[in-house]
């Protein structure tokens, strides 16, 4: 097919997960001819909403809204309404035990039984470090990479000694450890995407 005399090219996306989409959006735009491939009966990868039971529709893997970079929405003309869920984040842990994630500290619940006073400053320690230490990566995403060294310094200087200490050479469980003692927290936290504070 010629547009304008140009011959206009095909392109195929294999997998019609977010990437995929944004991808297709741009091509698209630049005058390309897109197909998008997807194995399954939804588009939208991991980053979609799926009637788990019936009449409750919830996001299945990802769950979490804000990585997806405002020039890309404004490109691509998408109004997506930002929309929080309160709670942001329940975990279900066996025996009664759970922990709710409402965004504060105050709205926050941690339920697990046998968790100690120091475990629940231990935990608003190692969050605020990890939240504190994602503002430092967070302008990272979109430079050209700097070498470890350069960002360990960089979160010494944001006073984030441990994360700094460990984040390139130890487990997140021996980071974890650093901060909690309670077993079964630890699990949770190892499996769990990091929430807001909780205490
Ligand atoms: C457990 C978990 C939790 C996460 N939570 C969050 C979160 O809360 N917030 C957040 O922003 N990000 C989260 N992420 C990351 C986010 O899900 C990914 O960054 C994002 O889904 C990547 O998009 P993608 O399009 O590259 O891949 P995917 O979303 O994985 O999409 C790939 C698509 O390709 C399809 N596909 C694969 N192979 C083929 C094939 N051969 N033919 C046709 N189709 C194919 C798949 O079916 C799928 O639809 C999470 C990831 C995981 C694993």
């Amino acid at each position: 097919m010629l547009t304008h005399g140009v011959p206009q090219r095909r392109v195929g996306i294999i997998g019609g997960g977010h990437n995929g989409l944004v991808a297709a959006g741009y091509l698209a735009k630049a005058g390309f001819r897109v197909t998008v491939y997807e194995r399954r009966a939804v588009l939208g990868g991991l980053c979609v909403n799926e009637a788990v039971l019936p009449g409750y529709q919830v996001p299945t893997v990802a769950a979490w809204y804000g990585m997806l970079r405002p020039e890309i929405m404004a490109d691509l003309g998408l109004t997506l309404a930002t929309y929080l869920p309160n709670p942001a984040h329940i975990s279900v842990l066996g025996d009664g035990d759970y922990i709710i994630e409402a965004g504060t500290i105050a709205a926050s619940r941690l339920a697990i039984a046998g968790v100690t006073e120091a475990d629940h400053v231990g935990l608003a320690a190692l969050l605020d470090e990890v939240f504190r230490a994602a503002e430092v990566l967070w302008p990272h995403l979109l430079r050209a990479p700097v070498s470890q060294a350069a960002f360990v310094a960089e979160l010494n200087a944001a006073g984030l000694t441990t994360i700094a200490d460990m984040c390139f050479t130890a487990s997140l469980e021996a980071y974890l450890r650093r901060f909690i003692t309670h077993e079964k927290l630890i699990a949770a936290y190892l499996v769990e995407t990091f929430g807001p504070p909780t205490a």
